[in-house]
């Protein structure tokens, strides 16, 4: 079959290797001048399949409350006169019940490990180079009620088959010992051998390449801007996506099936064909550091929880990213936002990098009210989901990619996941909103 992908981030390049490998003839469209030049660019680097815990949460409401209109709160909801935020935020109030929010770990887990195997058999068969390290995920505490809290989390996904172990601040130190320094205020931690690290722009750009040299097409400064479709009911499919291609030629491009990866853009390309995809863009943030000290700077991957940040080493260079602003499709850099990141970084690891030449850089996640992304068919037969990864689209990416491929190939995926628009298995799936 001729598949179209849109989007070359993590979730569009991995659909399209494993789609060309299950036979297809695949082009994939991209309107930047590469793959991974948006959210998979400068992310948290973080393969963490034991931190599936969404934002939304028993604790999130009040905590969400506190930090309305505080510009360096992780999480900062600034309310606008748009539906779709409304929505997405009475949805989201809807998963922090804890029996969602149980439901919703278990659907995150299962993706997560699916796609850290997956990610594991590709770097073993592409060779690719990411400045992967395979040393853990290290979560620290500094305040003792948000450790407490942190127990019952950790026992859950022990109990899902996920290696979380709860620690003393002893050994949160020994674990990582450039986190010496502040040992009098780590108060725990938990950490997950299993989990690991690596840089998404440099995995998800050099997949893009072995998936060109195979034979897919990627064909870059090309935008879609919109899907046609005819039908109705079951007959219901899209015949082709218009674009504005490379030589700014206006062009429809048809196809046997279309995926759409266009994170948090999805939704927009969706509207007129009646799918309402509950998306929300999350900006956050990084900075990146040029490491001086090497033995100074922490070498397995860390989750400070009380500033909300995740910090990966990246060879020579120190990624540290967080922080949440749900305010529309904008990117822009809020100076106060960057300065708490130097800031921070600085205190836990003063000797370790360059702090006066940080690269900031601000993305799109992809935000489910749930942190369950979409993966799986809509009422079109011909148009497939892989999109809404939110905080988590590195993590899943590898496994969602091969997921869908086989979906879109006709075969059930090997992983027990809410697949949208297709039957159950154990769990339920995340909401689509599509006319009767
Ligand atoms: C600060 C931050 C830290 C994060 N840390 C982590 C982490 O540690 N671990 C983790 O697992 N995840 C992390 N994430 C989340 C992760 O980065 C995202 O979930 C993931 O990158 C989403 O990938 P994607 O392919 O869906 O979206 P994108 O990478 O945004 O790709 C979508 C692509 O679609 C293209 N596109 C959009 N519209 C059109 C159009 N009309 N025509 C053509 N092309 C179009 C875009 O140009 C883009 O390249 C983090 C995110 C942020 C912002």
């Amino acid at each position: 079959m001729k598949v179209i992908v849109l989007g070359s981030g993590i979730i569009g390049t991995a659909s399209a290797w494993f789609l060309h490998k299950a036979g297809h003839e695949v082009t994939v469209l991209e309107r930047a001048t590469g793959a991974a030049q948006e959210t998979s660019f400068a992310n948290g680097c973080q393969i963490s399949v034991s931190h599936a815990e969404p934002w939304a949460n028993p604790s999130a409401p009040l905590k969400v409350l506190k930090w309305l209109g505080q510009e360096d709160a992780p999480l900062l909801y600034r309310f606008r006169a748009e539906w779709l935020q409304w929505k997405w935020g009475m949805h989201f109030l809807r998963e922090c019940t804890p029996s969602r929010t149980t439901h919703n770990i278990r659907q995150i887990v299962a993706i997560a490990e699916y796609s850290r195997q997956t990610l594991q058999a590709l770097r073993a068969e592409t060779g690719i180079e990411y400045d992967h390290l395979t040393r853990g995920i290290l979560h620290f505490y500094t305040d003792e009620r948000e450790f407490e809290a942190s127990l019952p989390a950790a026992r859950l996904m022990r109990e899902l088959g996920c290696p979380r172990e709860s620690i003393g601040a002893e050994d949160v130190v020994r674990i990582e010992p450039a986190l010496a320094a502040m040992r009098d205020k780590i108060v725990g931690g938990d950490f997950t051998a299993t989990d690991e690290s690596g840089d998404v722009y440099k995995f998800t750009s050099g997949l893009a390449k072995k998936a060109e040299d195979a034979g897919v097409a990627f064909r870059y400064n090309t935008t879609v801007t919109r899907l046609l479709h005819e039908g109705s009911g079951a007959d219901a499919k899209v015949t082709g996506v218009e674009i504005i291609d490379d030589q700014g030629r206006h062009q429809v491009l048809h196809a046997d099936a279309f995926v759409m990866a266009a994170g948090s853009f999805s939704v927009p390309l969706l509207q007129p064909l009646g799918i309402d995809l509950l998306i929300y863009p999350g900006k956050g943030y990084s900075a990146t550091y040029r490491v001086t000290d090497p033995e100074a700077a922490p070498s397995v991957s860390l989750t400070d929880d009380g500033y909300k940040l995740v910090i990966s080493r990246l060879g020579d260079r120190l990624r540290v990213a967080g922080t949440c602003e749900l305010n529309g499709y904008t990117r822009e850099l809020n100076p106060t936002r960057c300065a708490a990141i130097t800031r921070r970084t600085r205190e836990l690891f003063p000797d370790a990098c360059d702090y006066e030449s940080p690269a900031y850089w601000a993305g799109l996640r992809p935000l489910t009210p749930s942190n369950v992304p979409y993966i799986g068919k809509t009422r079109y037969r011909n148009l497939y989901l892989n999109t809404g990864h939110g905080t988590l689209g590195w993590t899943m990416g590898a496994g969602a990619g091969r997921a869908i491929a086989d979906i879109v190939s006709g075969r059930e995926p090997d992983v027990d996941f809410a697949f949208t628009g297709m039957p159950q298995r154990k769990t339920s799936s995340p909401q689509v909103t599509q006319p009767a």
